[in-house]
Order: structure tokens, then sequence, then C-alpha cells
């Protein structure tokens, strides 16, 4: 968007959900996308009578890490549960079990992120699907831990807000504490010159560019008109490309927000901070500052390494694998991507396995020219959706002898009287044309150096 002079502020509430194997408050397993309803039991279905478990110890943790990131302030007391009351058919007991709301102490505050304050970071539940379509409700999802950030009203455009949720994504994914697949809901807040409307479950960039854009223009405009805004809720319809209104928004009263009186205070030690503080990931920043100055890879390949942790991590256990920087570098950012964009795939993708083992193999069987590397970039090729060991099929592809080299060279000057006659002819392209005619029925197993010395030999 142009530079405006309107006064717009933008604040944001990310949810995501934690990676964690098990709910927040039962042993029900996180696998929610299998079949419906088929990882429920009375507490996460909310049956009357069930009492919630101890919170799940590895999402507490997975929400230390967060705050630790994002260099909050982590509460250590008088965090309680509150019961966020409301009646939908999402949410079976009639209330949302959250570390937020009115009179709570969240979990973590005064964090920043890339320049923006974050007001909280807290945990709380996720409730069950409801399709409004069908009338169906999945319970598979109702009690995943959720985490959710909340920044301060401090973006003033929609390109600043997609940058810095690209980065806090990229950071996640580092972290590996949210499931990147399940994605992120975005509730964005919005003011201009009346009270701030509040835009509901926008789970794409695309949406939140689209929606944050089209606000601030309604806002103005209808401000021109002298119409004043209230403190609505909003949700985006995107094939309209148009905000409509859900509802105004209610006050956290409304929630009648109270202390849960089955779960009791949620203990956060300072052992068990420095124990979390222990396993923290490198951060996208340090990786990119280490692959420039202790490996030396150009500012480039540095950053395209860098924005993806899974093609990063390859890259280096390739260089631990003994390869050199250099050539592990046009082995990864380009050929391995070639393949990968080519087969439309991605290494995070669940059904692609590929080990940095097996192409350190085949470009160590390269370098020594136990294979050519036309035959390696082939032999890649295959290596979609599952990597294999070359040792496996060294019969297959290993360089032909200089005798077969010959042999076939024979057969392309017989079978090309031609053009072997253009070379002869002071065309000295021509050449380029036969190796190339060796290489193909040799299935790129005839060294290509040999090749060239041989045909000149034999056409001389
Ligand atoms: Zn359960």
């Amino acid at each position: 968007m142009e530079e405006t002079t309107y006064p717009v502020k933008i604040g944001l509430e990310v949810h995501g959900y934690l990676d964690t194997k098990e709910k927040l408050f039962c042993k029900c397993s996180t696998d929610s996308d299998d079949a419906q309803n088929s990882h429920i039991c009375p507490i996460c279905t909310g049956t009357p009578g069930s009492k919630p478990m101890a919170p799940n110890l590895s999402a507490v943790k997975k929400m230390i890490q967060l705050a630790l990131v994002f260099d909050s302030k982590i509460s250590y007391d008088k965090v309680i549960w509150q019961r966020k009351h409301y009646n939908w058919a999402d949410n079976p007991k009639g209330y949302q079990t959250t570390i937020s709301g009115a009179h709570a102490v969240v979990n973590a505050s005064s964090g920043k992120f890339k320049g923006i304050n974050l007001t909280e970071i807290h945990l709380e539940e996720d409730p069950a699907q409801w399709n409004p379509e069908t009338g169906r409700i999945n319970y598979n999802r109702s009690g995943l831990p959720l985490i959710e950030i909340v920044t301060e009203p401090e973006f003033h455009n929609s390109e600043d807000v997609v940058t810095w949720l690209k980065d806090l994504l990229l950071s996640l994914s580092y972290i590996k504490a949210v499931r990147k697949n399940a994605g992120i809901k975005v509730d964005v807040n919005v003011s201009t010159y009346g009270e701030r409307v509040e835009m509901k479950n926008l789970n794409s960039l695309e949406k939140i560019k689209k929606a944050i854009n089209y606000e601030i223009l309604r806002q103005v405009e209808n401000h021109k008109k002298g119409i004043v805004q209230t403190r609505d809720t909003l949700a985006f319809d995107e094939k309209q490309g148009i905000t409509i209104k859900m509802r105004s928004k209610e006050g956290a009263s409304d929630y009648r927000f109270i202390p849960d009186p089955d779960l009791p205070q949620l203990k956060i030690t300072k052992k068990l901070v420095s124990e979390v503080k222990g396993t923290l990931p490198e951060m996208p920043e340090t990786k990119l500052a280490r692959l420039l100055d202790e490996h030396h890879v150009d500012e480039k390949n540095a950053k395209v390494l860098t924005r993806n942790l899974e093609l990063v991590e390859f890259f280096e256990e390739l260089i631990n694998e003994g390869i050199d920087i250099k050539k592990g570098l046009s082995w990864v950012t380009i050929e391995l991507l070639r393949v990968l964009n080519y087969n439309k795939k991605t290494l995070e993708d669940a059904d692609v396995e590929i080990l940095p083992t097996h192409l350190a193999e085949l470009i160590k069987a390269a370098n020594d020219s136990k294979i050519t590397v036309l035959k390696a970039k082939q032999i890649m090729n295959d290596f979609v959706p599952k990597s294999f060991s070359l040792a496996d099929h060294a019969d297959e592809v290993s360089n032909i002898s200089e005798e077969a080299i010959e042999n076939l060279c024979h057969q392309v000057i017989d079978e090309n009287a031609h053009v072997v006659s253009d070379y002869k002819g002071g065309k000295t392209a021509s050449l380029n044309f036969l190796i190339g005619q060796v290489m193909r029925l040799s299935n790129r197993r005839a060294d290509f150096k040999s090749a060239t010395e041989v045909m000149k030999r034999l056409i001389g």
C-alpha cells in the first residue's frame, strides 16, 4: 500500500498449534487429521463429571521456549487457568480453558520480536471443529494445545504485517514448537479514526494483506462521510474481498472469566526455565551469521539456505559428511532445489525422504571420477521422494571402461558419417554432437574427458 497519512494502528493475535503428541489436559493423540472423532475421551468431549488432567508438560515447555526466544518476561506466580465461557456447538463444556482474560496473570509479557512489542504469550486449549454445512462436530481438535502471541498495535500497513509474520513463521519453524502443517490463525485489529475493529480467523498471509488494505480504505471512506466506527468484530469474505460485520465486539466481561476450580496453579520454576533455555536451538539470524562468517558462504546463498530450516540443516549435514562447502552449495541450492521444484515437492513434505548421506556419496563418487557428473545429476532425479545409497546401484551407474567408450565411439562414427565429415571439413562444433551421442548411448556413464580424447583420436 502507498504511504498514507491516515492514523493507522494494527495489532495481531497469532494462534499456533503447539507440536505435542498429546492434548493439553488429556492423553488423547493430537493427530487431528485422522478419522473424525478418533482421538477423544470424556475429558476432551466435556462429559459431565470428567476432570482435566495436569497440563501437558511438553506444551508448557514449548510455551517457555517461545517466551525465551521472544525475550519475554515469564510469569512464575499466580498463573491460574481461567474458564472463558461461551455457548456454541464447538465448545461442549461451555467454556474454554485458557491463561488469559481480564484477571489472568498471563504466561509471559513484555516480549519483543523484530521491532514489535509483544503484549503477551499464553497457553489455551482449542475448541472442537464445527462444520456449519453438515452440522457435524469433530472433537479431535478439542483440547489441542494452542499458543497465542499478542502484539501491541504497532504496525501501520499491511506490508509490514506480512513481512513480520513471515519472519515470525520462520523463527517458529526453527524452534519446532509449532505444528507447521496446521498453519496459523491470526486475528487482526485495525483502527484508524474510530474504535478498533477485529477481523477473526485469517489463515493466510494473502488474506491478511487483503483484509487490512480493504479495512483501512473502508474506515477512511466512512470517516469522510462522518460515520463513526464502533468496536466491531468482522469476518473477511475472500471471494468478494470485503469485510462483513459479525457482531459488536463483546467486552471481556461477556465471557464471564472465572478461575478453573479443577486445575491447580500452573507452577513454572526457574529450574524448568533454565532447563528449557539449555535446549534452545539456533535462530535464523545466528545461523545466517555463522554461514557467512564461519563457512564463508556468499550472502545470496546464505539467505536462500536460512529461509528454510530443512534446507539449511540438509546443507550442514552434507558439510559434516566431508563435502567441500563450495561444492555442497551448488549441489544443494541448484541441483537439489531443481529436482524438488520439478517434482513440486519440498523437503518438509511428509512423503519426501532425502538423506544428506546419500547425496554425499553421489558427490564423492563424481569427485573421484567413479561416476560422471551428468550421471550423478541423473541419479539425483530419482532421489524424490526417497533417496537411496549409490552402493546399492554401483553396477548400473559406475563409469564404463575405456574399451567400452571406444566401441561406442565407433558406433557413433558409423551412424553419423555426415557429421564426421562436417568435423573433418572444419566444423569443430560437430564434435560436441558426437560426444553427446556417446554420453547418451552410455547412459551418461562414459567419462566425458576420455570420450572426447578417444573420439578426437578416431576421427583425427
Ligand atoms: Zn481426550
